[in-house]
């Protein structure tokens, strides 16, 4: 097997197997771009030292070979000890995951090299410094070592020193360091630090691919949805120095800006740095801007990489650089990460460029981008109190109390608390307390920041830089400059991640900008826009959900009950309703004539209840027929379980049992027990519902079609266009739908005579039991159409019933990778989703043009709807808010 890649011989396309960093290195080193020499240890190797525990021997031969090329083309050897070659052992996996895996530095170093980089570089100084960094990061990530033990050297040789800034350190200071760093490695990692240049580059690869595995490592994988069997790629890359001086420095820069999406370069450039320097926020940094006045030439060269690069990969580009001695050096690059916002001004900006056509635009945005841009903001017009402002890193708007440590917001948060993690900076371990937290606030570091950077991938709202906050985590307190409050973890802020600002106390939040243009329309959103940054999204959303309306060739439907959600919906954009649940019509005071009903001995009481809710269903359909009038509207008939309209078995019992030694009880109490007893059912979920309670329960079936075909005149009377279709939920045999039917084509064809108006609604399905999926050939001889209810075949298929099983053992079946992700959220493609494709089939066979559509939460699932469009379903029912998700899925899918 090839384990070991040269830079100059990979390219973009084979992330798979050189990881993302390793393929994009390759990709610029094809381009001709300056990117340091080196090589790329591939995942297949990290995939089989994880599976035997052991590097491959044919690894080890593959490396020597690749760095004996490297040595020679540099004509400089590894650790040598005079002008020796050092390099980086980086990780890379297929998907970009930021800070999860280690990266050492200044591979190469030991007694005798730092003597030889002092002499070549003429600098002792940046020699040792270079050799205490990499005794340093060797011993956190290859050996374990806490890093707070080199820290903590580090202040205490600053103090000793009188300075206050690492570069400050003079070359005794930094060699005194590295033997009290050596002394650090021996203690709490029990060996020498490794001095042989090779066994350092060995060791260190192993690490990364250890890293793989760590919990960190496992967590974000399980929040991004990335599959934990892809292994990292590991690149071994020649150092180039941004600490050699004044002249030298390193930086991170994207062609446009990910944060707001405006056009034009943004970045962040530290001088007389390395590497991590930028990224930990443990200086503030200049701008790119500033690096144009400090070194022009090296400015304008990253400028015309900048746009070579946007123009070779049509995208926005981030990159990595580092300047030694004015000598600019590519360090990585990759299509960026960015915010939701700027995901749809940058793909619209794309296509006003001509880079990409408006095909390609939509696929570069997604649903759940805009399901961020339609959360809520803070309302201008209330009264705030602003703190301080600073860095707007990851927008959104949060409210919370303040916690400043990881367990606190942990514990606080499951307990319900919404909390604000505020640090001076954060780092991989703070994970945990920002994906629990509700906004993340730091002291330190700019828009490329761990903070920013992993918030932003998270969806999470975060400020950071905010230079006014003193932040004391051991105490538990927050300072902020002019201020005399000392805030605690009792107090609430608000964090605006759009504008940087940081409020004391709670503040109202309103509509988005986005959220307006969905509920009112473009001119009103652009009308009440703030700034031309606004105006800009506001358009691009609306430009590309045009694009998804005209591609698109799933309808997108809304789950609505009432009329408010369906004026609500048809908003939003939605096509017709999917599923019109009819239970709550029979809920609250009603409950009352449901009870009649099924207490009813007689034909003449059960005539009285029904009689009781005709008029009242009717009313109910008028208004919701008016709503949708000329659009689909599928009315499902009674669903849950009859118990659901009794008393409470435990709660009468004790009641009569009380009354009755009391002597008081009612004779109705007793029987409507008996009644109760006779219908309690240990698993409702399976038990008297859907058809079957239509079925047993004698007038039901005409009630419902009744009060529809009615309503339906009624609207018909006023020039309205009434479209209903009758839904029959739980059908499992053909023989229940054709029963349902003749009843109900008997009541429409009354009402039809009555009134002299044609009533022919389509009568369908719900597909929810197997048997229906399974025998869908023969149940679409009685169906006009079928909806997948998604969810109770979800629950059909696999056997459990959602209350139970979401509570008790789903954490565990997540861990242990039963489910990837909860079958309830997306569609679980090999098992319930077969099923529903073997409905679609065999219906179709019985009739081809069979209208399909699915009406469970999947309906509104980004990763679902690919798969209903793909499996030639109709339509996707939603709630009104998935709306417009569904409909840019939908065209996404289908490009
Ligand atoms: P990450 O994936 O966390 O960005 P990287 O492998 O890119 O990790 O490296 C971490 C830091 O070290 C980055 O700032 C990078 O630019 C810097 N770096 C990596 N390799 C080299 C090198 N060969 N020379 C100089 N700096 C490097
Ligand atoms: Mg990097
Ligand atoms: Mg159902």
């Amino acid at each position: 097997t090839k384990y070991v890649y040269r830079f100059s011989e990979g390219d973009k396309d084979q992330k798979e197997l050189l990881g993302g960093k390793g393929a994009n290195l390759a990709e610029m080193t094809r381009l001709g771009l300056p990117v340091p020499p080196g090589f790329t240890i591939t995942t297949d190797a990290c995939r089989a030292y994880l599976a035997s525990g052991a590097v491959p021997e044919e690894l080890s031969v593959q490396v020597t070979r690749a760095l004996r090329e490297v040595e020679e083309e540099l004509g400089r050897e590894l650790g040598a000890a005079d002008d020796p070659l050092l390099v980086s052992v980086r990780s890379g996996a297929k998907f970009s995951m930021p800070g999860m895996m280690e990266t050492v530095l200044n591979i190469g170093l030991n007694d005798e090299s730092v003597r030889g980089l002092a002499e070549a570089s003429n600098d002792p100084r940046f020699a040792w410094d270079s050799y205490r960094r990499l005794i340093q990061m060797f011993g956190k990530t290859v050996l374990d070592v806490d890093g707070e033990h080199f820290s903590e050297a580090l202040e205490a040789k600053k103090a000793s020193r009188g300075v206050a800034l690492d570069y400050e350190l003079d070359v005794e200071a930094l060699t005194e360091l590295v033997g009290e760093f050596k002394e650090i490695v021996r203690t709490h990692a029990g060996i020498d630090f490794p001095l042989d240049p090779r066994a350092q580059l060995d060791m260190a690869t192993e690490a990364v691919f250890r890293s793989w595995n760590t919990e960190r490592a496992h967590l974000y994988r399980r929040r991004e949805k990335i599959p934990h069997d892809l292994g990292t790629a590991v690149n071994v890359c020649t150092m180039v120095f941004g600490n050699m001086g004044q002249t030298s420095g390193t930086g991170v820069c994207f062609t446009r800006d990910p944060s707001t999406g405006r056009s034009g370069v943004y970045g962040d450039y530290l001088v007389n740095a390395q590497g991590e320097d930028v990224v930990a926020g443990i200086r503030n940094t200049l701008s790119l801007a500033d690096l144009e006045s400090l070194d022009r030439d090296s400015y304008d060269e990253l400028r015309g990489i900048m746009r070579r690069l946007e123009t070779h990969y049509r995208d926005l580009c981030d990159i990595e650089f580092t300047i030694e001695r004015g000598k600019l050096w590519m360090l990585q690059t990759r299509v960026g990460k960015r915010t939701a916002a700027a995901a749809f001004r940058v793909a619209t900006q794309l296509v006003d460029e001509k880079l990409i056509t408006m095909d390609e635009a939509l696929t570069r945005v997604t649903g759940e981008q805009l399901t961020q841009l339609m959360f809520p903001q803070f309302d201008d017009d209330t009264e705030r109190d602003l703190l301080t402002r600073a860095m707007p890193a990851s927008p959104g708007a949060a409210v919370g109390r303040i916690v400043f440590d990881n367990a606190e917001a942990v514990s606080r948060a499951e307990a319900g608390e919404s909390v604000i993690l505020v640090r001076r900076e954060t780092n991989p371990d703070d994970l945990p307390g920002m994906v629990a937290a509700t906004g993340v606030l730091t002291a330190r570091g700019g828009k490329t920041s761990h903070a920013a950077v992993v918030a932003r991938g998270m969806g999470k709202t975060c400020v950071c830089g905010a230079e006014a906050l003193e932040v004391d985590a051991s105490a538990k307190t927050l300072r902020v400059a002019g201020r005399e409050e000392v805030f605690t973890s009792e107090d609430v802020i608000a964090i605006d991640g759009t504008t940087g600002e940081v409020f004391l106390g709670e503040v109202a939040v309103v509509d988005s900008p986005v959220m307006t243009y969905l509920r009112r329309g473009l001119e009103e959103a652009l009308d009440t826009a703030g700034d031309v940054d606004t105006r800009e999204l506001v358009t691009s959303v609306h430009r590309l959900m045009r694009h998804a309306d005209k591609v698109r060739r799933l309808e997108v439907r809304a789950n609505a009950d009432t009329p408010e959600d369906a004026r609500r919906a048809v908003h939003r954009g939605a096509q017709g309703v999917g599923l019109c649940r009819t239970e709550h019509m029979f809920l609250g005071e009603r409950k009352q004539f449901v009870q009649n009903l099924i207490l009813a001995d007689s034909q003449e009481g059960r005539e009285a209840a029904l009689a009781e809710l005709l008029p009242l269903q009717k009313g109910d359909f008028v208004e919701m027929l008016e709503t949708m009038d000329g659009k689909p509207m599928t009315v499902r008939l009674i669903d849950p379980p009859l118990h659901e309209f009794l008393p409470d078995i435990t709660e009468l019992s004790v009641k009569v049992a009380l009354d009755r030694e009391r002597g008081t009880l009612d004779p109705a109490d007793e029987r409507l027990l008996s009644v109760v007893r006779r219908n309690h059912e240990s698993n409702p979920m399976l038990g008297l519902r859907g058809v079957r309670l239509l079925l047993t329960m004698p007038g039901l079936i005409e009630l419902q079609v009744r009060a529809i075909a009615e309503a339906a005149v009624e609207r018909l009377a006023k020039g309205g266009d009434p479209r209903p279709e009758i839904m029959i939920p739980l059908v499992g045999s053909v023989r229940e739908l054709q029963v349902v039917r003749e009843r109900a084509a008997a009541v429409l064809a009354e009402v039809s005579a009555d009134s002299g108006y044609a009533l022919d609604f389509p009568i369908g399905c719900m597909i929810e039991l197997p048997r229906a999926a399974v025998s869908a050939d023969t149940i679409a001889e009685e169906a006009d159409f079928f909806s997948f209810g998604t969810n109770d075949l979800t629950q059909t298929t696999w056997g459990f019933s959602r209350d139970d099983v979401e509570s008790v053992f789903f954490k565990e079946y997540l861990d242990l990778g039963v489910f990837g992700v909860s079958p309830f959220e997306t569609i679980d493609e090999r098992g319930v989703g077969r099923v529903v494709a073997i409905g679609a089939e065999r219906g179709r066979e019985t009739k081809p043009d069979l209208k399909l559509g699915v009406c469970g939460e999947h309906g509104g699932d980004p990763e679902s709807i690919g798969f209903f469009h793909r499996s030639g379903l109709n339509y996707v029912s939603c709630s009104p808010f998935r709306v417009p998700v569904a409909r840019l899925e939908a065209g996404r899918v289908a490009i």
